[in-house]
């Protein structure tokens, strides 16, 4: 009699144990009936059904594509390249920079810059780092402040400058895309960077 309610005990024992176990978070949770994704990655050059937002969320999260988190001149204002691209993908407009030249304010970025940027990377395969968009000090009727230009100062890990390689055939690729105001090397103000914008 002792040896049975010794077992029962013991069995209570392990089954409240059990119960501990399977509560403490390691269950595996409920299986949340999600349909699979089955919609194939396309590696065209296509994003025309794709939002600005999503847009600038494929860009933040390329692991191709740098985006400087200040300015080039060391200034953190909110409104480097990575800021404007991570307010655009929250839905929210690109910030500009308030000093020198700059307008202050907020602006939209464009379709067609945002499609380049993926582009560079996606299909041309360039790893690149973006210095500014709508941030930044530039000439006073710059393209940055309308959200339709970016900078670039490093493609392929090898910084932009004379004789180097990398950056005329990038500056091509845009202009392909339909870049109309395309400086680097050569032009005045543009030793150490790239410049693509779109027309307004
Ligand atoms: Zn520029």
């Amino acid at each position: 009699m002792k040896n049975l309610i010794k077992s029962i005990l013991t069995a209570i024992l392990a089954l409240s144990a059990s119960a501990l176990f399977s509560s403490c978070g390691t269950a595996p949770a409920p299986t949340p009936k999600v349909t699979p994704k089955t919609v194939p990655v396309k590696k065209t050059t296509s994003y025309s059904s794709t939002s600005t937002q999503a847009l600038a969320k494929k860009v933040l999260a390329h692991p191709k594509i740098t985006l400087l988190r200040k300015q080039v001149s060391g200034r953190v204002d909110g409104a480097s390249s990575y800021h404007n691209i991570a307010s655009v993908a929250r839905g929210y407009s690109a910030k500009r920079s308030s000093y020198s030249n700059a307008p202050g304010g907020y602006t939209k970025l464009r379709r067609k810059m945002l499609e380049t940027m993926l582009y560079m990377a996606d299909v041309k395969g360039y790893r690149y780092r973006v210095t500014s968009i709508a941030g930044g000090s530039h000439s006073k009727t710059s393209r940055h402040y309308a959200g339709i230009a970016f900078d670039v100062d490093m493609i392929n890990g090898v910084k932009v400058g004379a004789g180097k390689p990398y950056y005329k055939a990038f500056m091509n690729a845009c202009r392909a895309k339909g870049a109309t105001e395309v400086l680097g090397p050569g032009a005045k103000g543009h030793s150490r960077h790239i410049h693509m914008a779109w027309p307004r």
